[in-house]
């Protein structure tokens, strides 16, 4: 803790001084472009890696980068957060950004081998089961190990479920808001990206 108020102190004395009137006017509302929901893993830095500033990202982040349906959404952070960032900021774009080592993926993979007194994260991926099962089937030139292709199969998965909500469709329909997946590797920065309607990833590197 000592450090990160140190840190703290280090950003008043030097940045947010610096930029005193940019800070001051973030009280007054924010605006954000993108929505961007990627996971909880701290190697991934979505301000640094997208060359964003404070008010530019509107931010969910969870285990394994995950939005549930339209159907399944009442009463979860995600879904209210998706609905704030759509209806209420009227966000352009929504960036699904999964990424390379993911853990949530990996505990997928080896679901059967948890321990069972982790019970949080058992329960947590018990739904998402559904993913090993249709990776069976599905087919990518972007990814060769079983995790890289469960990797971009979740990322494919959450862009459809984002596209179950009424007011995202109606939104994405009227050219309003565009849907993006990512894959990053923050080890080679390597970026995989796609518009949800593509059929194959990019690769940029
Ligand atoms: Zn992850």
């Amino acid at each position: 803790m000592k450090k990160l108020l140190t840190e703290y102190q280090n950003f008043l004395n030097s940045n947010l001084k610096t930029n005193e009137a940019f800070y001051s006017k973030l009280k007054d509302g924010q605006s954000p472009d993108t929505l961007f929901i990627t996971c909880s893993d701290s190697r991934i830095c979505p301000n640094e890696v997208t060359g964003t500033k404070a008010g530019e990202l509107f931010v969910i982040r969870n285990a394994g980068n995950t939005v549930p349906t339209e159907k399944n959404a009442r009463g979860t952070s995600e879904g209210l957060t998706v609905e704030y960032a759509v209806t209420q900021l009227k966000v352009k774009q929504i960036v699904v950004c999964g990424h390379a080592y993911c853990g949530a993926m990996n505990a997928i993979l080896g679901f059967d081998s948890l321990p069972s007194e982790l019970t949080m994260i058992r329960a947590g991926l018990e739904d998402k089961l559904y993913l090993r099962d249709e990776l069976k089937n599905y087919k990518t030139q972007t990814a060769e190990s079983e995790v890289d292709r469960l990797i971009e199969l979740n990322v494919i998965k959450q862009m459809e479920n984002l596209n179950s909500y009424s007011f995202v469709k109606d939104a994405v329909n009227k050219n309003e808001l565009k849907i993006f997946g990512w894959i990053y590797d923050f080890s080679s920065g390597k970026l995989k990206h796609k518009e949800y309607s593509d059929s194959h990833f990019e690769i940029t590197h």
